[in-house]
């Protein structure tokens, strides 16, 4: 199979998806093999929307955020996910591609704002836009972001990058036994108690009748495969 199983999809990055083995920040290596990824998707025609997460440089619920009031901290998370949109989109820009950073909260000397139809349009023009700054309220998360704006631009599927390739029916690395679920129903995902985003996201993909896909970002070749309506990573579907 070679023609893409989706013509619009929204791509979930967490920010630590961009540390590799540092501890802290962004790693060059893993940022350009992340692009190169993204590059053979796009190449297929296939129209990509971004959301990345803050966790590799902040959190607002970070033991190094205790004692500070916690909408700040929320909106420091939101800056550091613009951070990691502008590294994005610079490593993308560097690989040939085009990209338009959008951010939910005002930052115009940097980025421009979100406006839906302009992301839409930046679409349809076969850009990548990557949208910073989560919801651009604080008690949320880039999940919801992403879960938000995958619906608001009507893609087709959320995929959830994480750094385990699906979700299984118990952790697998402290269980031999646990098996990965090609696919599962939200209501099934619900009544077995599986982590598949956080509760706000997973319940706005369910109302909304918008699958999620979970796979590994760091499993070489995945991203492609999945696109491809290959058997990758964990599909819930409705
Ligand atoms: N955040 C927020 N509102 C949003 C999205 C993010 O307040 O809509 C803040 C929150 O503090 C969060 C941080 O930004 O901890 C980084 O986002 P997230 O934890 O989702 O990043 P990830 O875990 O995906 O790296």
């Amino acid at each position: 199979m070679t023609t893409p199983a989706y013509k619009r999809v929204l791509l979930k990055l967490s920010g630590e998806a961009l540390m590799g083995d540092d501890a802290y920040g962004i790693n060059r290596a893993t940022i350009e093999r992340m692009v190169a990824d993204v590059s053979e998707v796009a190449k297929m025609g296939v129209e990509l929307a971004i959301v990345i997460g803050g966790g590799n440089i902040f959190r607002g619920v970070a033991p190094g955020a205790q004692g500070m009031d916690r909408a700040t901290a929320d909106y420091m998370g939101m800056l550091a996910t613009v951070m990691n949109s502008l590294a994005l989109a610079d490593a993308m820009r560097q690989g040939g591609m085009t990209a338009r950073v959008m951010s939910a909260i005002g930052i115009e000397q940097v980025v421009e704002p979100y406006v839906r139809p302009k992301a839409l349009q930046y679409l349809e023009e076969g850009k990548i836009v990557v949208f910073a700054a989560g919801t651009g309220n604080p008690f949320f998360t880039t999940d919801t972001a992403a879960a938000l704006r995958g619906a608001e631009i009507g893609a087709e599927i959320v995929l959830k990058a994480t750094k385990v390739d699906g979700v299984y029916s118990a952790d697998p690395n402290k269980d031999a036994s646990a098996t990965r679920y090609s696919t599962i129903s939200f209501d099934e995902a619900i009544a077995k108690h599986l982590q598949v985003m956080d509760a706000t996201a997973f319940a706005l993909c369910r109302d909304q009748r918008l699958p999620i896909k979970v796979f590994s970002i760091t499993k070489p070749g995945a991203l492609k495969r999945l696109i491809l309506g290959e058997d990758e990573g964990t599909l819930v579907h409705v």
